[in-house]
């Protein structure tokens, strides 16, 4: 059956900065369709766009430029009570909980507050979902009646993912969500963001630098660098052999993940360009290993290569559709 796009971007664009020369375009003119009931794993370096992408795509940060739609419907610059009932769809999960928690509420008022807020649900209606949801991500209903500083990282990230759960959305950003996490604790957290998505038939978009912890729980992966997308993978296929030299750099530096036992470590050579001044043609270019003059003036197109992934390399590793 074909998969039904419940998110997709269409050229989205985000740009920071004050005077023209300067400005940041965090986000370059992104293509991404999400599927329904699919998880999306988004993965780069720290500040190659990746979480600012995350939050665009559900407009907790604006976008400059582009298009947002939501199950077909154009929510780019939808407001009012439509956008407030459709926003509680689109939800997400913080890295640090903590600084969106208010210290002095109680963490069932905070669970709650979404589904008063944007729902509807009467005080005592919204009692009962809270009472489930705190039981179901494993604090227990009593934890309702306690306030934020009581409890460890692991828990107030699950207190974050009752929170995003409570209007019951259908697709959910998740950004970074364990990375604060000790790496015992990491664990726990995916396996219950991985039964939370199972169970409720959530889409999901998650973000993380790490590669070991996206091969976890993502059905497909897209690599984030300076902006852009440059692949997209089967989740199966990228970890069998990234076909753009960024991810089997990437890949080559996790030496548990290693898809290949004879390929060596690859490392990349220098820091990721000035955002504001990326470099002319394959933004990559200035650390990868394959270039060649054509990569130095001409900016490649993300393109389908024969397995079906999209890769944005004038030299993919894997064969262009057609070409094998
Ligand atoms: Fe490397 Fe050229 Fe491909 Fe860019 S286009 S990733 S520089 S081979």
């Amino acid at each position: 059956m074909k998969p039904t796009p419940l998110i997709e971007l269409e050229k989205l664009r985000v740009e920071f900065g004050g005077s023209a020369g300067r400005r940041v375009r965090a986000v370059r003119d992104v293509d991404l369709t999400i599927y329904e009931g699919e998880t999306l794993g988004l993965v780069g370096e720290s500040g190659c766009g990746k979480s600012t992408l995350g939050r665009a795509t559900v407009r907790v940060t604006e976008p400059t430029g582009g298009r947002i739609r939501y199950r077909g419907a154009d929510i780019t610059t939808m407001r009012g009570t439509l956008f407030r009932s459709t926003r509680a769809d689109l939800q997400m999960v913080f890295q640090d909980p903590f600084g969106s928690l208010n210290p002095r509420r109680k963490i069932a008022d905070i669970v709650a507050e979404p589904l008063l807020r944007a729902r509807g649900f009467s005080a005592s209606a919204a009692r009962e979902v809270v009472d489930d949801l705190l039981d179901q991500v494993g604090l227990g209903r009593e934890a309702g009646g306690r306030r934020p500083h009581e409890f460890s990282g692991g828990q107030r990230q699950r207190i974050g993912i009752a929170r995003a759960l409570a209007p019951s959305p259908r697709f959910v950003v998740a950004d970074e969500p364990v990375s604060a996490l000790d790496v015992s604790i990491q664990a726990q957290v995916i396996n219950l963001l991985s039964d939370l998505i199972r169970d409720r038939g959530l889409t999901m978009l998650f973000i993380s630098h790490d590669l070991g912890v996206v091969k976890h729980i993502a059905d497909r992966i897209a690599v984030m660098y300076l902006g852009e997308i440059i692949e997209i993978a089967a989740r199966d296929d990228f970890f069998a052999g990234p076909a753009h030299p960024y991810g089997e750099a990437l890949l080559s530096s996790v030496p548990t993940l290693s898809f290949s036992p004879s390929r060596e470590r690859i490392e990349l050579s220098g820091e990721l360009p000035d955002p504001a001044d990326p470099p002319p043609g394959c933004t990559f270019h200035t650390r990868c290993r394959y270039v060649v003059d054509k990569c130095r003036t001409e900016a490649p197109l993300l393109r389908t290569v024969a397995d079906g992934r999209q890769v944005r390399c004038h030299l993919p590793l894997i064969p262009l559709k057609g070409s094998e």
